[in-house]
Formats: C-alpha cells, sequence, structure tokens
C-alpha cells in the first residue's frame, strides 16, 4: 500500500465521521469571508446555483398539503423536550443528547446558508437594475409622498372578497412581466401559499408571512386582511426568488403587484407602500398632517383596520420577537436589523426618478 492510499483512506474516513463539521465551519468561514464580495456571490451562487436548488426543493415540498416546516419545527422541539426528560430520568446521557443537538443545530446552520441565505450577500437589486442613484432630501421625499399617496388614492378598490387563486396567478404573472421587462433574472420553481396549523404564532410575532430558506415553502398568516393579502403573497414569493433583504422584497413586491394587471392586488401594494412613505413622513415633515388629510376615507379606514388586528397581538412575545430578527438581521449583514423593510421609501424614490420610470410596468402589454 503506498503512501497516496494511506492518505486517501485516512481522508475517507475522517470526512465519513465529520462531514458535518468540516461542512460547518466551510460555511461559517465563507460567512466571515463574505465582506465586499457581492460580485463573486451574484456570479457563483445566486444566479447559478441558488436556481438550481430552489427548483429542487419547491418540487420537492410544494405537493404536501401541509407545512413542513411546521411539522420539522415541532419535531425539533419535541426532540428537545423528550431529550431533557430522558436526560434528568438518566435513560439518556446526557452528553449524548448535547452532542445531536449540536449536530442538529449544525445541519441547519449549514442548510439554511447552502439553500438560501448566501443571497443575503449578492448584489443589491437597485444594482441588478441600474437604478440611478440619488440624493434624497426633503423636497424630493415631499414630492415623491405625494406622487405615492395620489397613486394610492386613484388606486383605491374596496377589497370585500379576494379570490386567492386568481390573485396568485396575477403574481405570478407580474414576476413574468417584471422579470422581462427589467432583464431581472428570476429563478422559477413552485410557490404556492402554505398556512400553520398553528397560526397563532404568526399573529403573536406579528409576522404576516415568512418563507422557509430550508424548505423553501411560504407561509401567510391565516388573520391578514383581504387588503394585506396580495402585497404579502408577492412579498413571500421575492424571497423564494432569491431576494433575502427585506426592503428589496418589499420593492420587488411592489412592482409586481402594480405589473399583475389585477385591481386588487395594484391597491395592496400602493397602500403598503405609502404606509412605509407615510411613516418617514411622520418623523421627518413638519407638514405631516396636510398630507395625512389628504389620504382618502376608505384607506384611512383600511389603515386603521390592520392596526387594529395587530394592536390586538401585541405584548411580551412580539416585542422578544422582533428584537430577535432585528439581531438576525444585523448578523446577517443587514445593518439596520428590523428597519430594513423601511428601505423600500429610498427605492420606489430612484424607481421613480429613473429613466424609464414605472409607465413601462403599470401598463404591460396585454399578454395572456
Ligand atoms: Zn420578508
Amino acid at each position: 500500500m503506498n503512501i497516496d492510499t494511506v492518505v486517501k483512506d485516512k481522508l475517507i474516513v475522517f470526512l465519513k465521521k465529520w462531514w458535518l463539521f468540516v461542512l460547518f465551519f466551510g460555511v461559517l468561514f465563507t460567512n466571515l469571508l463574505a465582506v465586499n464580495a457581492s460580485a463573486f456571490f451574484e456570479t457563483c451562487y445566486s444566479s447559478t446555483i441558488y436556481p438550481v436548488i430552489t427548483q429542487i426543493l419547491t418540487h420537492l415540498t410544494n405537493w404536501m398539503p401541509f407545512s413542513l416546516t411546521e411539522v420539522l419545527v415541532i419535531a425539533l422541539m419535541a426532540f428537545g423536550l423528550i431529550g431533557i426528560v430522558l436526560a434528568i430520568l438518566r435513560k439518556w446521557q446526557f452528553k449524548k443528547f448535547i452532542a445531536l443537538l449540536i449536530q442538529l443545530l449544525a445541519l441547519i446552520y449549514v442548510c439554511f446558508y447552502l439553500f438560501w441565505g448566501f443571497n443575503y450577500y449578492r448584489l443589491p437589486i437597485t444594482k441588478r437594475m441600474d437604478l440611478p442613484a440619488v440624493a434624497i432630501d426633503s423636497t424630493m421625499f415631499r414630492m415623491t409622498l405625494s406622487q405615492v399617496l395620489d397613486e394610492a388614492n386613484a388606486a383605491y378598490v374596496p377589497i370585500r372578497n379576494l379570490d386567492k387563486d386568481q390573485i396568485d396567478h396575477a403574481i405570478e404573472r407580474g414576476f413574468k412581466r417584471v422579470a422581462q421587462q427589467l432583464n431581472l433574472d428570476l429563478p422559477g420553481g413552485l410557490r404556492n401559499p402554505k398556512t400553520l396549523l398553528f397560526n397563532i404564532f404568526l399573529d403573536k410575532t406579528l409576522t404576516s408571512g415568512f418563507f422557509s430558506p430550508i424548505t423553501h415553502e411560504l407561509h401567510i398568516n391565516k388573520s391578514l386582511l383581504f387588503v394585506e393579502y396580495p402585497f404579502t403573497l408577492a412579498h413571500e414569493k421575492s424571497h423564494q426568488m432569491g431576494i433575502a433583504n427585506e426592503a428589496e422584497a418589499n420593492f420587488l413586491a411592489y412592482l409586481v403587484c402594480l405589473a399583475s394587471g389585477d385591481p386588487a392586488a395594484q391597491y395592496s401594494a400602493r397602500m403598503e407602500v405609502l404606509g412605509e412613505f407615510l411613516g418617514r413622513g411622520r418623523r421627518i415633515l413638519s407638514d405631516y398632517a396636510d398630507f395625512r388629510a389628504r389620504i382618502a376615507p376608505g384607506i384611512v379606514a383600511d389603515f386603521r383596520a390592520i392596526n387594529q388586528r395587530w394592536r390586538r397581538h401585541q405584548g411580551a412575545v412580539s416585542k422578544v420577537s422582533s428584537q430577535a430578527y432585528d439581531r438576525y438581521l444585523k448578523a446577517n449583514r443587514i445593518s439596520e436589523g428590523i428597519k430594513n423593510y423601511r428601505g423600500v421609501v429610498e427605492m420606489v424614490i430612484r424607481w421613480k426618478t429613473g429613466a424609464d420610470g414605472e409607465m413601462e410596468i403599470e401598463n404591460p402589454a396585454s399578454e395572456k
């Protein structure tokens, strides 16, 4: 037996035993070295490997009538609880339980980044769309707020009923149009929204919906009002399209809803974006009340209904979960943390300042 064969055999034995930790440290070091490497992640992950991953994963999980994510979370919690009880009763060695738990957590960490999380490091959508860089001063903000406000007023439709399949088709159509017109590479895959058995988890954490980075399922909170549904659906679908940044997911959802050709989806997006603009206006404009007075009564009623729904669930759980999400975003190089959602305001201003503006998106060719 020559030395090469001995080394090879030893390496195989080592990898068989330690493959998870090799992967874990590989992912960990990639994360640590990921600073200023967005072009690399864009080329070598987001536009090449990721589309294949999401095709495979969505085909594996989309057909399931339940949320695999929910099943896995419950199984993990049950494993933790049963493990602790068995360890206390000395029916299971505590060391073995902890070792297994660490392996499971390492596996989740590895899958999270390999399956989706590296999208946090890709090129910003503003760069991929070549949006003009503009210095946003208060005059420009005021002007765009006024425009966004008029557009929302004009788009207002009372949504008393919603055909969710129809909205789903309209949004998928919107994604196709946006991808074609803006030359954006958006990956394929299946994205039927799912709901949770324990929807209370979403209510209590004030979550409208979420995309699961490991199973690639998207979930929508059952308690959403009709007016919130289309925009939330488009936002979660944007995450499946490889958009990790929350502001970018909001911005893409806005464009997609406008391009969907569906009046309910268009109003839903205009209202949500107006909400973000008003939030900023309230903080920085001395004449905010003048803008506030111009909002159509129907939209005011919708804002009020949404606020009431959220307020019902505000409490200790929502506080802790929002702090946790803030830390999570910061750990993934989103320096502004939970305020990242608000970044959609800058993007909309830049979009509206752009040469071909939103006219093209709003009046798409009437393809079927
Ligand atoms: Zn999101």
